[in-house]
């Protein structure tokens, strides 16, 4: 049997109301031996808290708006928004 664990994916996060998700993660190992290599993106299914969904939805590097199939996808300038 299966156990189910509902705890959020974020080490050191332990928090419980959690939600599962698709996000792009920054590996810095590759899968097979966790041998280190170049970074790069992959998608991951992760639990997680409110509180890292939220944090994750800040650090988003790429923006996204549109309607219709239209998009416009923009660097996030996160320095600007630092400054607000
Ligand atoms: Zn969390």
């Amino acid at each position: 049997m299966k156990i189910e664990r509902y705890i959020c994916d974020i080490k050191d996060c332990g928090a419980k109301d959690v939600k599962q998700v698709l996000v792009d993660v920054c590996f810095v190992t590759e899968q097979s031996e966790g041998r280190g290599v170049k970074p790069y993106i992959e998608r991951a299914r992760l639990d997680l808290c409110s509180d890292c969904r939220e944090k994750y939805l800040r650090l988003l590097p790429l923006v996204g708006a549109g309607g219709q199939g239209l998009n416009d996808y923009t660097w996030r300038n996160l320095t600007t928004e630092d400054e607000q």
